[in-house]
């Protein structure tokens, strides 16, 4: 399966949290932005020509996509189709929405382009809360939305929220669940909040002004996970929660490391063994595209034998379907039986066939276990 990523750098309002390549600049930036777009796709199948026709998957994400006009929208999606995208027969095609940004006509705009499938940030409805995370939309935007999207026949949505948000209680977030899925989703993502020390809210927590409290962590994605499971809601990764059939096909090709393609500033691919991302930051990309797609400001990175193999345990770990065993053998490597067993008889890994995955609190030690098996794999002279 091929994926497409297409990143939309805008955003209205730098939320206090944000460590993601966005930037809020004035609106006629985004006519530019097309241009230089264009230019980096063009340039794509300049160099691999029919690649773009084969393309299963389409995710435009940021920034906010939906801050674009609906006219802007338009034309991003015919620069793809022009360059070969198939929009019409893709297998999905998911458009990124902000609250405050989601209107009838910019939806009705996405839907013509082929858009069947939206996910929207709503990270939480306590206002007090938004407002402290530096969020750009209040609770009840938050809700108009949901209406608007799931009112929307064939659309599939997904909404996410975020959790161990300063301030936040347990019953808050659990609060905060229960009202998400009592819209009729079919997709609900729940993430913890990481704090990056150089955003906003990483310098007040910083100063002591600000705090999060670590120990909710646990019992607010254990409670979480319980609650949507209760509501039909399958945790298939980590963070990402489907009703039957609603897995988001896009994502699951990165967690089974397919390949994609990926355009935009910063946007991250993986393509012909390689990953690569472009520079981050908008001024350094528009740069990348205007000196004629130097490779020296691609960050590339091919993958090696050992890379692909810690890349495998590291993404399988993150689904329910957890790590395929003969997969491994096939590549000339087994885990010890002693390591297996050791996760198992915690109760935190469970082997079924060819297969082992997290259970229970597992999923919250997934690093410890990810670590564990991969220094079991690879002797530790590849490691120096
Ligand atoms: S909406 Fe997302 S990308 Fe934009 S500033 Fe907020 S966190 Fe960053």
């Amino acid at each position: 399966m091929l994926g497409l990523y297409v990143h939309v750098p805008f955003c209205g309002k730098i939320c206090d949290y944000c460590d993601f390549s966005a930037i809020k600049v004035p609106n006629y930036f985004h006519l530019e932005y097309l241009d230089l777009v264009n230019c980096e796709i063009a340039h794509f199948t300049d160099t691999h020509p029919g690649v773009l026709n084969r393309v299963d998957t389409l995710y435009v994400g940021g920034g906010t996509p939906s801050l674009l006009l609906p006219e802007e929208i338009s034309c991003l999606y015919e620069i793809l189709g022009s360059a070969g995208v198939p929009l019409r027969t893709l297998r999905e095609s998911t458009m990124e929405f902000n609250p405050e940004s989601c209107d009838a006509e910019r939806l009705a705009v996405a839907r013509e382009c082929g858009v069947d499938r939206v996910s929207i940030g709503i990270q939480t409805f306590d206002g007090a809360l938004l407002n402290r995370i530096g969020r750009s939309h209040d609770a009840g935007t938050g809700e108009a939305a949901l209406e608007l999207l799931t009112g929307v026949s064939g659309l599939r949505v997904s909404a996410d929220l975020m959790f161990n948000l300063p301030g936040q209680t347990l019953d808050n977030f659990l609060g905060d669940l229960r009202h998400l899925s009592d819209y009729p989703l079919g997709h609900i993502s729940f993430y913890g909040l990481k704090v990056d020390p150089h955003t906003r809210l990483g310098y007040r927590i910083a100063q002591g002004k600000e705090s999060v409290d670590e120990d909710l962590y646990a019992p607010m994605y254990r409670q979480g996970v319980e609650l949507l499971a209760g509501r039909g809601f399958d945790r298939y990764e980590t963070s990402n929660f489907a009703k039957r059939g609603d897995e988001s096909l896009h994502n699951l090709n990165y967690w089974r490391r397919g390949e994609y393609l990926a355009f935009g500033p910063g946007a991250h691919g993986f393509f012909g063994g390689v990953r690569y991302h472009t520079p981050e930051k908008y001024a350094p990309w528009r740069n990348y595209v205007k000196s004629g797609f130097p490779q020296d400001m691609l960050m590339l990175d091919p993958i090696g034998k050992d890379e692909a193999l810690a890349e495998l345990v590291q993404l399988s770990f993150r689904t329910r379907e957890g790590l395929d065993l003969a997969e491994l053998h096939e590549m000339g490597r087994e885990i010890p039986e002693k390591v297996v067993l050791k996760w198992v008889e915690k109760g935190l890994l469970e082997r079924a066939g060819n297969r082992l995955s997290l259970v229970g609190d597992g999923w919250l030690f997934m690093d410890r276990v990810v670590e564990d098996v991969f220094l079991a794999l690879i002797p530790y002279s590849n490691l120096e």
